[in-house]
C-alpha cells in the first residue's frame, strides 16, 4: 500500500502520517528530510541535490524520485508506506507509478480552512537559541513570550506570518489541484475534514485505510 497525504500547510498531515506508521507499521517517507539527509551524507546523489539547489533551482523530479526509489526498495517499506510532500506534480506522480506499478494506492486530500489554517500556524512562536516550539491556543510558554527552557524571546517565524500564511495556501492549491484532479479520476483520492480533531481525522483514515487492505488482502 502506498499512502500519499496531500494537504497545505497547517493541515496536519505529519501527525497523521506519525499515527498511521504506529498502527500500521507504515514508515513515513518526507522528500524534505530525504534531500537533507543525502546531501548531509555527502553522496554522488546528494552532490548533485546541493549542486541545484545553491543555484537556486527546484530539485528535479529525476533526483528526487532516485531518493525515493532508494527509499522505498528497503525492507521496512515492502508492505506500505506513507508519502509527505511527495508527489508535488503530475509528472512526479506518474514516474513513481512507473516505478511501482503494482503497488495500491491511497490518497488522501485534507482539506482544511483558511480560517483554521490560520488559527494553527498564527498562533505559533518559535524560541530562535533552542529551537523549542509554543502554540498560544494549545500549548502556551509559562512566561508569555519566554521559553520555558532556556529563557529566551520568543518570536513569530516569517513563514508563520498571516499574510505569507496566505500566500503559501494560495501556491499549494495552484499546485495541487492537477494531482488532486488526477488522482480523482483514478478513484483512489479520498477527501479528510481537515478541520476537524486529530482524533476524528484519524479515524476517518484508518475507515478507509482498513477497507483498503481488506479488499487487497494484504491485512
Ligand atoms: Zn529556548
Amino acid at each position: 500500500m502506498r499512502v500519499i497525504l496531500l494537504g497545505p500547510p497547517g493541515s496536519g498531515k505529519g501527525t497523521q502520517a506519525d499515527l498511521i506508521r504506529q498502527n500500521y507499521g507504515f514508515p513515513k517517507i518526507s522528500t524534505g528530510d530525504l534531500l537533507r539527509k543525502e546531501v548531509e551524507a555527502g553522496t554522488e546523489l546528494g552532490k548533485k541535490v546541493n549542486q541545484e539547489m545553491k543555484a537556486g533551482q527546484l530539485v528535479s523530479d529525476d533526483l528526487v524520485l532516485k531518493l525515493v526509489e532508494n527509499r522505498i526498495s528497503l525492507a521496512d517499506c515492502q508492505s506500505g508506506y506513507v508519502l509527505d510532500g511527495f508527489p508535488r506534480t503530475l509528472n512526479q506522480a506518474r514516474l513513481l507509478e512507473k516505478l511501482e506499478s503494482k503497488r495500491r494506492e491511497t490518497v488522501f486530500e485534507f482539506r482544511v480552512s483558511e480560517q483554521e489554517i490560520l488559527r494553527r500556524l498564527s498562533g505559533r512562536m518559535v524560541c530562535l537559541q533552542c529551537g523549542a516550539v509554543y502554540n498560544i491556543s494549545n500549548n502556551k510558554p509559562q512566561n508569555d513570550g519566554l521559553c520555558d527552557f532556556c529563557g529566551s524571546k520568543l518570536v513569530v517565524r516569517e513563514d508563520d506570518r498571516p499574510e505569507v500564511i496566505r500566500e503559501r495556501i494560495r501556491l499549494y492549491l495552484e499546485t495541487i489541484a492537477p494531482l488532486v484532479e488526477y488522482y480523482s479520476s483514478k478513484k483512489v483520492l479520498f477527501e479528510i475534514n481537515g478541520d476537524d480533531v486529530t482524533e476524528n481525522i484519524f479515524k476517518s483514515i484508518k475507515a478507509v485505510l482498513d477497507r483498503q487492505l481488506t479488499q487487497a488482502g494484504e491485512h
